[in-house]
């Protein structure tokens, strides 16, 4: 018998080629496996028929971990057997299968980590050892198929250790397309901050040595740069924030192994699985009672960000210092992508650091780690990019039409659609800028290429000033596509609904800003939402607050805090007692007060996060927004351990959630109850209002969910009380746990809503 395969999925890049040849040879099969142009497999087998019938159940049932199977087309061929045995042959250049992709990049496995350390092994202590299983993939991959020619390991000619294992089938390296090793690979080597060579015969101990003393390093890694310093000493962190323009933005840590993590963290299996796991993300851990790393590291927040060591360089810093951590975090300059090149990396970052650790092999493509938090069993994802992107999440139907969604403005990501798979993309980021706008469009058509889409509709936000919304326009005029623009939080209940596969949702959408349908500032809302748009529906919203000279009151909070008080009492010598917290001082805080009087340059908004910010100014737990969330996030870490002491009953007006007399019972409680509990008190008014209101509606419109999205779906204690809320009232309660439910995942709801929803 003679039968072809066309093989769709993710068989690219992990190992499937050799996994094909043993199962053919051991079932005495002729043929061949192929790499296509559009990441799928093609086999040909020539043999009896029950050797094929076995060869296709071990295919299936036994094919290598990272490897996913989407279809497999079958031809029955006619003719006679021409192959005498079975062979791997240089890859096809053919194109016509759409929906196939590369893997992620996977953090190093346990057999090379071994190797790694094995003195006898002749990969023993070189930091790039990689195998089929383990290794960068889409940061490494510049095209189609999967050829080392193709990858930026092309100017590393094998040598005869890794051309032996290369071509040896029974190899774990048997066409390994990153294999290298100390004479053939890449070579990693020490500069000054102004790029001059430091001679060193141990480049990565030293590293590691000038970290625990307390130096700056750039350091290079598998899809951009990383900014590394000790995480005990504050001195480094000191300097790093100073020169980074990050005055409280948490840093990333890296601990040197799980136990490490949990000398200073709480870690419970979930985390731990995910900690390990080959994607090996950021894990927002809860800093535990004997947590001993510099208060600079995460200051005045509860949690911190953990990953462990995922490539043999960042094993080997760790090797000959006591250090349990250093700090690792994204070197990328304000509001750019993270820095992938040698050249851009001494011009940005030269001035921060006092070393670079580098290596000589380029990053095809940039990548920033993953960062995740866990709610009891479930997780939700803050970022999805390094170890996850570009795998598909699989949808339960197949979209008529192929759909790319650009997302919105802030924490951006991109999206394809086609049929029952959703690529989303790594981590793009605020796309405010020239440079994150190219690295959005480049990210966009690489998507569409590597994975052969052919799109039809452009999906992109309602914002008419975006610089998605203008792009998402250009891109569908220029490809003849068909345009769709769905409204922000239309979005976040569309990816909420399609991760779920519901047809009918009451969605509470919690964040800090999205164009309304109204045109209006929206963020605390309750939507209906179907299949059809022209049924979605603003069923409630928060109070509509005072926003006080626009961006100026997103970064002080307590221009929104006077604002919403001064409803109810005269704010002015309030507002005095703290305008040392005011950019201009006395001078504006009365300003800020005939404003509010006059009602001049006031704009409104239903904004959750801004709710949150006024408390967090009242309780005085930050005055100051110096990155994106900092008020909230600190307001959430106040209240962990705090309880609901004021125990609020919702005020709701019709269809809108009031704020203003929960913020004035809180303002009049502080210094007579505790700060923690004041602040938990906030959230439990926010979490239960909204739930009631949302159920309330739910049982109205005959809705048997209702799902929780947005940015502040992240904060747990809404989170928790929300779900409780909902459950108690008989009804089934939706979270994410693929997508993330903040702005990174907009793209993906503009994707769905453009697939699946009539519009
Ligand atoms: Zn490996
Ligand atoms: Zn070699």
């Amino acid at each position: 018998m003679r039968v072809r395969f066309n093989i769709t999925g993710i068989v690219q890049g992990v190992g499937f080629r050799p996994f094909v040849y043993r199962v053919a040879v051991r079932n005495s099969l002729a043929g061949y496996v192929r790499n296509r142009g559009d990441a799928g497999v093609e086999i040909l087998l020539e043999g009896e028929e029950q050797s094929i019938q076995n060869f296709l159940r071990d295919l299936k049932e036994k094919k290598p971990s990272l490897a996913q199977i989407h279809d497999i087309i079958t031809t029955t061929l006619p003719g006679k057997n021409e192959h005498k045995r079975f062979a791997i042959y240089k890859s096809s250049k053919e194109t016509e299968l759409s929906g196939s992709v590369i893997p992620p990049d996977i953090a190093i496995c346990a057999e090379c980590l071994q190797e790694l350390r094995d003195p006898k092994d002749p990969r023993h202590e070189y930091f790039f050892i990689t195998c089929t299983n383990c290794g960068p993939r889409f940061t490494i991959i510049e095209r189609l198929p999967y050829d080392r020619e193709n990858t930026t390991m092309h100017e590393f000619p094998m040598f005869s250790l890794c051309q032996r294992e290369y071509t040896d089938p029974l190899n774990r390296r048997f066409h390994a397309q990153t294999v290298a090793c100390l004479t053939c690979g890449p070579k990693a080597y020490l500069t000054t901050s102004s790029g001059e060579h430091v001679q060193h015969s141990d480049p990565l101990r030293e590293a590691g040595r000038l970290l625990s003393e307390g130096t700056i390093l750039a350091i290079k890694g598998y899809g951009g740069f990383h900014v590394a310093a000790s995480a005990t000493r504050d001195k480094p962190l000191q300097a790093l924030r100073k020169a980074k323009h990050r005055r409280a933005k948490p840093f990333a840590i890296m601990a040197r192994n799980l136990e490490g993590a949990k000398s200073f963290a709480e870690v419970n299996s979930k985390e731990e699985a995910l900690l390990s796991s080959y994607a090996r993300p950021i894990v927002l851990l809860n800093k535990n009672s004997e947590y001993s790393l510099s208060e600079l590291v995460a200051p005045r927040l509860h949690n911190v960000g953990v990953m462990l060591p995922y490539t043999g360089l960042h094993y080997m810093l760790f090797d000959r210092v006591d250090d349990t951590a250093f700090v690792m975090t994204s070197a990328n300059p304000p509001n750019q992508p993270i820095v992938k090149e040698n050249d851009e990396a001494l011009k940005t970052l030269g001035g921060t650091v006092d070393y670079f650790l580098f290596h000589n092999r380029k990053i095809a493509y940039r990548c920033d780690d993953s960062v995740l938090r866990v709610h009891g069993t479930r997780q939700s994802f803050i970022r999805r990019s390094r170890g996850y992107a570009p795998a598909p999440l699989m949808l339960k139907e197949k979209a008529q039409r192929c759909v790319v969604g650009l997302g919105g403005e802030m924490n951006n990501t991109t999206c394809v659609l086609l049929e029952n798979k959703a690529f989303i993309s790594q981590h793009i980021g605020d796309v405010e800028n020239i440079e994150t706008r190219v690295f959005l469009q480049e990210a966009t058509n690489h998507l569409i290429r590597l994975t052969n889409s052919r799109v039809d509709t452009m999906a992109c936000d309602l914002h008419p000033k975006f610089t998605t919304t203008a792009l998402a326009q250009e891109l569908a005029e220029a490809n003849g596509w068909s345009l769709i623009q769905v409204q922000h939080h239309h979005a976040h209940v569309a990816a909420l609904m399609m991760e779920h596969t519901v047809d009918k949702l009451v969605g509470i959408v919690c964040d800090g800003y999205g164009y309304g349908v109204d045109g209006g500032a929206w963020g605390g809302e309750i939507l209906f939402c179907t299949r059809k748009s022209s049924e979605f529906k603003r069923l409630g919203h928060l109070e509509p607050q005072p926003l006080l000279g626009g961006d100026m009151a997103t970064r002080y909070p307590l221009r929104i805090a006077a604002a919403m008080l001064s409803k109810k009492v005269n704010v002015e010598p309030w507002l005095l007692k703290h305008s040392g917290k005011l950019l201009h001082g006395e001078t504006e805080a009365k300003l800020i007060v005939q404003q509010l009087e006059k009602g001049v340059g006031v704009t409104e908004t239903t904004s959750c996060g801004r709710v949150l910010d006024a408390v967090a100014a009242v309780l005085g737990v930050c005055y100051e927004r110096t990155y994106e969330g900092e008020p909230a996030m600190k307001l959430e870490s106040a209240a962990v351990k705090g309880k609901d002491a004021l125990n609020i009953k919702p005020v709701i007006h019709g269809n809108m959630l009031d704020t203003t007399q929960m913020l004035n019972t809180v303002f009049e409680n502080v210094g007579k109850t505790s700060t923690a509990d004041l602040a938990y008190s906030a959230h439990a008014y926010l979490a239960r209002g909204l739930a009631s209101l949302a159920v309330e509606k739910a049982l109205e419109t005959g809705v048997k969910t209702v799902g929780f999205s947005g940015g502040a779906a992240c904060n747990q204690i809404l989170a928790g009380i929300i779900w409780r809320t909902v459950e108690n009232a008989g009804l089934k309660f939706l979270v994410h746990e693929a997508v993330p439910p903040g702005d990174g995942g907009v793209s993906f709801g503009q994707a769905v809503a453009g697939g699946f929803f009539q519009f």
